[in-house]
């Protein structure tokens, strides 16, 4: 496999400098071509923010990229003038989000809204743009096409608008959709089948997919590659065998405590103690020590290394090796 996107030592940041709240904070991951990767984690820990920063659509002046670089197929992208970032967006890259009722125009019907990407990025005559269109709708799995290519957002379920969204971004032929929660708000049924399209539709074209979710069943079902977000940071990355197999990070063990099983279903939910700290104040060294079980003195003095073994990599001082965490947690 080959590299598609490098993003290293990213930063968004809302605010002026001096307090800054630290949204996305200094964060490295690869995708593969075809690869699907996902940025798993709570709300409020920076995934969206990631998502937005790497098209260069984080709200400005609002937030501002303080640092990083993005490279697409080995072409820094955060340096590109805004003309040049705009044949990226829709085209290279495209995306996905939660929410389609408001990412859909409500006064263009879908045929119209489809035809903008073909007309911006490919410059097709009409005729054309109507063939490509139905035959989208038809991979997405839109019944009846040719009335629903007239159809007005408001016409259409929130599934038939999900798919309609992954028509949009599959008409400029992305090397990476960016996919922010996709199903959330669809129910289970609806779920599965928009995942499952997602799936086909990437075995097709060989896009890759960077999915962000808060959801280890969409994790499990879709992802090649796991990445783990925490208050800005990147606290585990692994292929999806070895993070299912062996997990490694406080965190991650306790977004696994908090999945319902068949039997928890009737008791009470795990859920994670505490809240992710606000992201303008200053934090324990281990950003994690204040919700977490095994902390000791020294994560709230210093800040824990990225330690990566076998492409399993992890932000604890209970997986470094220069640490004797046995020895000093005896002693507590
Ligand atoms: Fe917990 Fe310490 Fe590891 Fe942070 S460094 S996750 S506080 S054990
Ligand atoms: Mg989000």
């Amino acid at each position: 496999m080959s590299t598609l996107l490098e993003v290293r030592g990213l930063r968004t940041w809302f605010g002026d400098n001096s307090e800054p709240y630290r949204a996305v904070d200094g964060i490295d991951f690869c995708i593969e071509k075809g690869q699907t990767f996902a940025l798993l984690g709570e709300s409020g820990c920076g995934k969206s923010m990631t998502a937005l920063s790497l098209l260069r659509l984080n709200p400005y002046p609002a937030s501002h990229i303080v640092s990083g670089e993005v490279s697409l197929a080995g072409e820094e992208i955060l340096s590109l003038s805004e003309a040049e970032m705009e044949k990226i967006r829709g085209r290279r890259v495209a995306m996905i989000f939660q929410e389609p009722q408001s990412s859909l125009n409500p006064v263009l019907t879908v045929g119209q809204q489809i035809a903008e990407v073909f007309e911006w990025h490919f410059k097709l005559d009409k005729k054309a743009i109507y063939t490509r269109t139905l035959e989208l709708l038809h991979a997405v799995g839109i019944p009846d096409p040719t009335e629903r290519i007239n159809a007005y957002p408001h016409q259409l379920s929130g599934g038939m608008k999900q798919r309609v969204m992954i028509a949009m971004a599959l008409a400029g032929e992305p090397e990476l959709l960016i996919a922010d929660e996709p199903t959330t708000a669809l129910d289970v049924t609806i779920q599965a089948q928009i995942l499952d399209l997602l799936k086909e539709i990437q075995q097709k074209t060989g896009m890759a997919i960077l999915l962000i979710t808060h959801d280890l069943g969409v994790v499990a079902q879709m992802a090649d590659h796991v990445a783990v977000m925490y208050a800005g940071q990147i606290v585990e990355s692994a292929s999806r065998e070895q993070f299912f197999n062996n997990t490694q990070h406080p965190y991650t063990q306790k977004l696994f405590e908090a999945l319902p099983s068949e039997q928890k279903r009737q008791e009470k939910l795990t859920v994670i103690k505490g809240s992710v700290p606000a992201l303008n104040r200053q934090f324990k060294a281990c950003r994690f020590a204040e919700r977490c079980d095994l902390a000791w003195q020294h994560c709230e003095d210093a800040e824990p290394r990225w330690i990566n073994n076998n492409d399993h990599g992890v932000r604890c001082h209970l997986y470094d090796p220069g640490i004797d965490a046995e020895h000093i947690q005896s002693q507590k």
